[in-house]
């Protein structure tokens, strides 16, 4: 487990929250890009090391959709690089955690991303995500 890689926004309009974050951070998006699998597309912005994900739902039934029916917009997750997902999902899986997904998938960015369930993290959802060679 390395450092924060991104943290990630539920947005519900992606055309108003990314001039809000441009203000916000003083810098520009730099990348969409629709993540198929997740059914989002997401917005990032980078600060130094610290990059921000928005995420806005492409499908009604999506998780980020679900997720802003139940919560409201947010923060949704925290995402940590590491240099060996299969060896992280192992030791986290050894120390009780719960994967919601048992084979890393393809995140954006290309990232390979796991995610452990919440119940067990404090109600924080947390992404593993692995730079892909
Ligand atoms: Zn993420």
């Amino acid at each position: 487990m390395n450092k924060i890689e991104h943290i990630g926004i539920a947005v519900k309009d992606l055309s108003v929250a990314i001039p809000l974050f441009g203000k916000l951070l003083n810098t520009p998006c730099y990348k969409t890009e629709q993540v198929e699998s997740e059914k989002v597309t997401t917005a990032f912005f980078k600060k130094a090391d610290t990059k921000i994900e928005l995420l806005e739902s492409t499908d009604p039934e999506g998780v980020i959709a679900k997720f802003i029916s139940r919560r409201g917009e947010g923060l949704h997750h925290i995402a940590f690089d590491v240099e060996d997902i299969y060896a992280e999902m192992k030791r986290l899986q050894d120390e009780g955690f719960v994967l919601l997904n048992e084979i890393p998938k393809k995140g954006a960015d290309n990232k390979l991303v796991c995610f452990l369930h919440p119940r067990e993290t404090n109600g924080v959802l947390i992404e593993l995500c692995m730079e892909q060679q």
